[in-house]
């Protein structure tokens, strides 16, 4: 089991940022930035390269709940990223999908 699922049973305690019944979203333990919220859908999905269609609505409200975080963080305006690291390249830690909405900074680019 994933630290996430465990999250998401109430095993390990977390604040939610935003939640419905297909998402979940808390603050990251280990920030990146002055915001950093991890989004991941209820449903255990190890990450991008699983998904299907079915997985449609869930997809969609992923980046909804982005939006509703960063409003409720005060971010919207300034501007913000969300990412979704993908496997060993991406840089995946935690293999339960999930959506990082950093803000509250100026962000570089390219990533490292
Ligand atoms: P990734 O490297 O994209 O898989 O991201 C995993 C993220 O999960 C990292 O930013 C971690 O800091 C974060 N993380 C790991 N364990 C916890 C936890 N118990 N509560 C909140 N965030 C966590």
């Amino acid at each position: 089991m994933t630290v996430f699922a465990r999250i998401l049973r109430g095993d390990i305690p977390t604040v939610p940022v935003y939640q419905d019944d297909l998402v979940y979203a808390f603050d990251d333990v280990n920030p990146v930035a002055p915001v950093h919220v991890l989004i991941i859908p209820r449903q255990e999905i190890v990450g991008l390269n699983q998904v299907e269609p079915s997985h449609e609505a869930m997809l969609g409200r992923l980046l909804l709940a982005a939006r509703a975080v960063a409003e409720k963080k005060g971010i919207a305006e300034g501007g913000y990223r969300c990412v979704i690291n993908t496997g060993a390249d991406g840089g995946q830690s935690v293999f339960h999908l999930h959506l990082h909405v950093i803000g509250g900074r100026s962000m570089s680019w390219p990533p490292g």
